[in-house]
């Protein structure tokens, strides 16, 4: 299964936690706050995506 990375901006707060756990697809820019390179994530991703979306502090991240 595959699916895509979505931000909700008015939640996240910039704790970066995603970057670190999917960096594959999340930077961080000069602030913190994420930056999603590719919303795509094919089936080998989506176990780390999915880890990245449960310790969200923020729900901020999700997986479509
Ligand atoms: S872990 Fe959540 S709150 Fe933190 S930067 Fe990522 S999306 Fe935003």
């Amino acid at each position: 299964m595959s699916g895509a990375i979505e931000i909700d901006w008015t939640r996240c707060d910039g704790h970066g936690l995603c970057a670190q756990l999917l960096p594959e697809r999340i930077t961080l820019d000069e602030h913190g706050f994420p930056v999603v390179h590719d919303r795509t994530v094919g089936d080998a991703l989506v176990p780390h995506a999915r880890r990245a979306v449960a310790v969200c502090p923020r729900l901020a991240l999700r997986l479509e």
